[in-house]
């Protein structure tokens, strides 16, 4: 009897443990990422992370400066490199204001849609959508800072671009907005090549990079064999580095909790 019990007793431990996914490891490892990139970037604002067991590609950052990963992107991507450059992309989202800005945008439709007729509804959501737009260029801007949050803490910048292949079209985080993967991998390349070409040199190690080279080479020989779209791209890559001054000049002057963080942009844009 008391084998059949000690038996009985193994078996359910070992299924329950079959079943419970290893949350804290998962949490140590995203905790570990994202320490190392507060601490290489000094941001000296208390980021939380964590984790969640669902099994959607999902990331995302909210107000409250927390960031979420789920359990299907900590599968889905092939190393550290990856995952920090999904953590970097959330803290883009908050280092840059979009969370504030967003948490902002949600509470005024919420208030304006409990005091209004449908016909109005209808065109605050129009508006609301209009608004949107703004976020693609907030994931385009989310990724850039991405890139730089990953590149000083010593991460290859290309795993942006490996990522950014493997989950465009099922990556929703908090802003739910997709500019199609080719631009936004694009965006990311013609910033890296500018900022940190040695890594172009050298390249990345991954099926997902390489298949986006072949995706985006066209686009990359067309610029090059011409002197115009070559100074176009130039002039571009100059603008988003006085851009990304311009905004952390501002945020230092916007006396919101957001203000702190204008140290590490400008930190990034030197
Ligand atoms: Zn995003």
């Amino acid at each position: 009897m008391k084998k059949i019990f000690l038996i009985f007793s193994i078996m359910l431990f070992s299924s329950v443990f079959a079943l419970d996914w290893d949350s804290q490891s998962a949490l140590n490892r995203v905790n570990n990422i994202g320490g190392k990139l507060l601490k290489a970037n000094n941001v000296n604002y208390d980021i939380e992370f964590k984790v969640s067991h669902e099994e959607d590609v999902n990331a995302y950052a909210n107000i409250d400066k927390e960031i979420y990963v789920y359990k299907g992107l900590l599968e889905h991507v092939d190393n550290d490199e990856e995952l920090a450059a999904t953590i970097g992309h959330e803290m883009g989202h908050i280092i840059n204001g979009h969370c504030a800005k967003q948490g902002i945008l949600n509470s005024i439709i919420s208030v304006i849609a409990n005091k209004m007729t449908k016909n109005q509804i209808v065109s605050a959501t129009g508006q609301y959508l209009a608004q949107s737009k703004l976020s693609r260029t907030d994931e385009f801007e989310a990724d850039l800072t991405g890139v730089d949050l990953i590149a000083k803490a010593g991460y290859n910048p290309l795993a942006m671009i490996s990522l950014l292949n493997k989950i465009s079209g099922n990556y929703i985080d908090i802003l739910q907005s997709h500019p199609s993967g080719e631009k936004r991998i694009l965006n990311v390349y013609n910033y890296i090549e500018y900022n940190y070409p040695s890594y172009i040199k050298k390249g990345y190690n991954t099926d997902s990079y390489k298949k986006a080279l072949v995706m985006i080479q066209p686009s990359v020989e067309k610029r090059n064999s011409s002197e115009r779209l070559v100074n176009k791209y130039k002039n571009e890559q100059e603008k988003l580095l006085k851009k990304k001054e311009k905004r952390a000049k501002k945020m230092q002057g916007s006396n919101t909790v957001w203000d702190g963080y204008y140290n590490t942009l400008l930190y990034l844009a030197n």
